[in-house]
């Protein structure tokens, strides 16, 4: 049994001006076996793929990968020439792969390309016309933007369920067996698919919790009775994409009725629960005001996700930090390249510097901040995560810096956008993050995998960047009028009310 696997992903903030090219791609496209070395021990969905196959004696060809980049922080539209590039190359990998009996494809489903507008189904297509009618199942991220397209184009579609993200090779591990079974003839994939027309903020994504604990109690409910897998793509907002939101993946075997039935609940449920996907939630000033009550109370350590931030560079939270005189405070970073590299050129460790960071990718970042200090770290550090978010991971940073501002005031300069998914982040750096009464992450959901242990309180601020909470903010063109809370047809009802 020969199945092979590809994988191609990226999560495109398409509000970012600056685009996702083929440069920033082609240093880590990893071919052939070099897909499976690079997971090896680590939990993701190819991993998954890997430990099936060795279970059931399949042989897994590695083809392609593609996804990281050497981006700052999030980076806006892929190119045509980038997509097609990669695609080139995947597609000529399989046509040299020989006779297969599947496909496995480790996508994302939020990657947005210019001049395609549905990527994920593209690729599954074209990876079709080469291998011919064989099984093709595709997983994807909780973030992913699909629609019917990828149900007509895929045999199966297996999505996460949980964020933070740490089901990867369990979903990884469901299609592989699912994958098997099929080529032995054992398994028929059904499939039933549903769009409820819900768009959503990623930081109301996070599957602990109300709205999305009770859309996957809901898929568990269904698999109990029969399906093999019900998935919920949440849908990534900060893609202007026509098939943006929540998006419903039913897997039976051979049983359309169900599927359909289950699929349909699955989306009338999203659809139910709209409203809570689109709460509001307190900006800057009254947010660092309430974390600084918070911590009078002796409610430490608190945790601000400063959540909007997609590239890195804002300010806006350290701001009001400063300006309401909190102390002992952690900042995990502030994007700034130009900054480290001054430090690097003209101080050591020890000096008193002064140095203007962040500010500058983006406008709605906010203006730059000149913070002055102690420099306690200059150079590069290396830790390997311990937390439930990929755990034995090895982080590797060229340069990176540490500024005490004095009262337990310390700020990280990274080179790209940075938010420590456990402690070790900071510990490297020489900060132990529990003794710290304030933590500052640029991060979203992933990072309460581990901070939530730690910190007594986490507090989500929506400071003006690229990933609002407030969808309504955002100059959407490509998406569907009917689509709540940012098709015409609401804007048209929300400014009425107005
Ligand atoms: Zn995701």
């Amino acid at each position: 049994m020969r199945i092979a696997v590809a994988s191609f992903s990226h999560e495109t903030c398409t509000f970012v001006p600056k685009k996702t090219t083929y440069e920033m791609f082609k240093d880590y496209i990893l071919r052939g076996d070099e897909i499976f070395e690079a997971v090896r021990g680590i939990p993701t969905y190819i991993n998954g793929f890997m430990k099936v196959a060795e279970e059931e004696e399949a042989e897994l060809i590695g083809i392609l990968a593609a996804g990281r980049t050497k981006a700052v922080g999030f980076t806006g539209w892929i190119t045509r020439d980038a997509f097609e590039k990669i695609m080139d190359e995947m597609l000529q990998r399989f046509k040299e792969a020989g006779d297969l009996d599947g496909v496995l494809l480790a996508l994302h489903g939020a990657m947005a390309v210019e001049g395609i507008p549905k990527p994920e189904a593209e690729i599954v297509r074209r990876v079709r016309k080469v291998v011919g009618n064989i099984p093709i199942m595709v997983t994807l991220d909780l973030h992913a933007n699909e629609d019917h397209e990828l149900a007509e184009a895929a045999d199966a579609v297996f999505i996460l369920k949980t964020y933070p993200h740490v089901d990867s090779e369990e979903i990884g591990i469901i299609a592989a067996k699912c994958m098997v079974k099929t080529i032995r003839g054992e398994f028929k994939p059904t499939m039933a698919f549903r769009k409820p027309g819900v768009v959503s903020a990623s930081i109301f994504q996070g599957t602990n919790y109300p709205p999305m604990k009770i859309v996957y109690d809901r898929c568990r409910e269904w698999e109990r009775k029969g399906v093999y897998c019900a998935s919920v793509a949440a849908g990534y907002a900060y893609a202007d994409v026509p098939d943006i939101g929540a998006s419903v993946f039913v897997v039976t075997n051979n049983d359309k009725e169900l599927a359909e039935r289950a699929a349909q609940d699955i989306s009338d449920l999203i659809w139910s629960l709209r409203e809570q996907f689109a709460r509001k939630l307190p900006k800057p000033k009254e947010g660092v005001a309430e974390v600084l009550r918070l911590v009078k109370e002796g409610k430490k350590p608190v945790l601000i996700a400063e959540h909007s931030d997609r590239l890195g560079d804002g300010t806006h939270v350290l701001r009001e930090l400063i300006l309401q005189g909190a102390k002992n405070f952690a900042v995990g970073g502030i994007a700034d390249p130009k900054a480290l590299e001054y430090l690097k050129k003209t101080a050591k460790v020890g000096d008193i510097v002064t140095v203007k960071i962040g500010g500058w990718a983006h406008p709605i970042s906010g203006k730059p901040i000149e913070i002055t200090g102690k420099l306690e770290y200059l150079g590069e550090v290396e830790y390997t995560l311990v937390g439930p978010m990929g755990k034995g991971r090895k982080i590797h940073e060229d340069l990176i810096a540490v500024i005490n501002m004095g009262e337990g005031r310390h700020i990280i300069i990274s080179q790209r956008l940075r938010a420590p998914l456990d402690d070790q982040g900071f510990v490297a750096l020489g900060i132990d993050p529990r003794k710290k009464d304030i933590i500052v992450l640029k991060d979203r959901v992933h990072h309460r995998a581990f901070w939530d242990q730690i910190v007594q309180v986490d507090y989500p601020i929506d400071a003006p960047g690229l990933g609002p909470a407030d969808l309504t903010t955002l100059e959407y063109r490509n998406v569907p009028d009917q689509f709540y809370p940012i098709g015409k047809k609401w804007r048209k009802s929300k400014e009425a009310k107005e």
